[in-house]
């Protein structure tokens, strides 16, 4: 089994998903910034080895209720709610000043399970959380706790930490919480429990493992934790999950620390492109001449210049089929225009695009990551 197990060394983007326990002690209702300026130290060493760091980040509620005194134990939607807009403030400033020492930039992205779900609003969030990696920015992602209601939040990080590491693309997420992984037992009232260190595959033996055991700040027991595996090695993200506790945690899963590897047999970009060439009903098609064939052989995206015809009504985000010069369907993607826009281009060098449509839009009209060519 052991050979099977990854090693954090091995991943180039990673999702860091913290948990609100691990932030705040939950009974001064403060900011461990020893230990958050521990982390910040592993995550300032790989985004210096040049991997992508993202981090999730629980812990608005948590701060928030604090500064407001709202009573101890369960609180209602609303209360939660004001309690993270107060809390957010605090949390954002605490990150972007512990990356600040390592001359590293945060930055806040609140998201709402609209805008991991809903196509156009995912692939906005997906390219602009893609810019921030470019810019060497670190993401610090939270849920938008203060505008999401009952019907339509996440309500725990594990899943949305789940969400975002399968919307980039991420090759790996880091759930660091309160238990060190999962024990084929309740850890708390079986002496006997072991941990188990690989999951090769979510079964119905590991959803029964799964307790509910949770503390008061974090809402996610074991139970999201099993759900957010699902949910990324489906989409070909590995996920892990250790403590978080102690100082330094990413080096100690690096050290071979105590954890539990769940692991995915796709890879992200297959998985994604299965998505794009399989599940999704094409709105329209794009004609393109024989050079601009060539060169989607070729693994480049598709730019405007090779566009001779759009066909169909469709909206920016929408997939579209792209025809050859013989009208043979030569592949499948997500198109960066919608239909009037994309027609504005047809034959344009990309360089015009401002000029003609008076915004910047993107430089391709299908980008090569959300596009699927025929036999590959
Ligand atoms: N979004 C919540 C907060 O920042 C936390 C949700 C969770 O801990 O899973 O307070």
């Amino acid at each position: 089994m052991s050979a099977q197990t990854p090693k954090l060394a091995d991943f180039r983007r990673i999702v860091v998903k913290v948990g609100s326990s691990l932030l705040v002690d939950s009974a001064k209702g403060v900011l461990r910034r020893e230990w958050l300026d521990a982390l910040v130290d592993d995550v300032a060493e790989r985004a210096k080895a040049g991997d992508e760091l993202l981090v999730v980040s629980s812990g608005a509620i948590a701060m928030g209720r604090n500064v407001l005194k709202l009573a101890r134990g369960a609180l209602k939607l609303e209360e939660s709610q004001a309690a993270a807009a107060v809390g957010q403030i605090a949390l954002a400033r605490v990150w972007f000043d512990a990356l600040a020492r390592h001359g590293l930039t945060g930055a806040q992205v609140l998201l709402t399970l609209g805008d991991t779900e809903e196509r156009r609003r995912y692939l906005n969030a997906r390219s602009t959380i893609a810019k921030l990696l470019e810019l060497r920015a670190v993401p610090i992602i939270n849920e938008n706790d203060t505008v999401a209601t009952t019907e339509i939040r996440y309500g725990d990080n594990d899943r949305l930490g789940a969400r975002v590491a399968t919307m980039m693309s991420a090759d790996l997420l880091v759930l660091l919480s309160d238990v060190d992984g999962l024990y084929d037992a309740p850890p708390n009232e079986n002496r006997d429990a072991k941990l188990v260190p690989v999951v090769p595959r979510v079964t119905a033996e590991i959803e029964r493992m799964a307790g509910a055991a949770g503390s008061e700040l974090s809402r996610g027991g074991m139970r999201t934790k099993i759900e957010a595996a699902k949910i990324a090695t489906a989409a070909g993200v590995h996920m892990v999950i250790a403590a978080g506790h102690k100082l330094h945690p990413l080096r100690a899963i690096a050290e071979g620390g105590p954890c539990t590897w769940f692991l995915t047999a796709a890879n992200p970009i297959t998985a994604r492109k299965k998505w794009i060439g399989g599940s999704l009903e094409p709105k329209g098609a794009i004609h393109v001449d024989a050079g601009a064939v060539a060169a989607l052989r070729r693994g480049k995206s598709l730019l405007p210049a090779g566009v001779v015809r759009v066909e169909g009504t469709f909206a920016r985000g929408d997939a579209v089929l792209i025809r050859g010069p013989e009208g043979a369907e030569v592949g499948r993607g997500l198109v960066a225009y919608d239909k009037e826009d994309a027609e504005r281009l047809v034959g344009q060098n990309s360089e015009r695009i401002e000029t003609i449509l008076g915004y910047r839009g993107r430089s391709e009209m299908v980008h090569r990551d959300d596009l699927v060519i025929a036999g590959e």
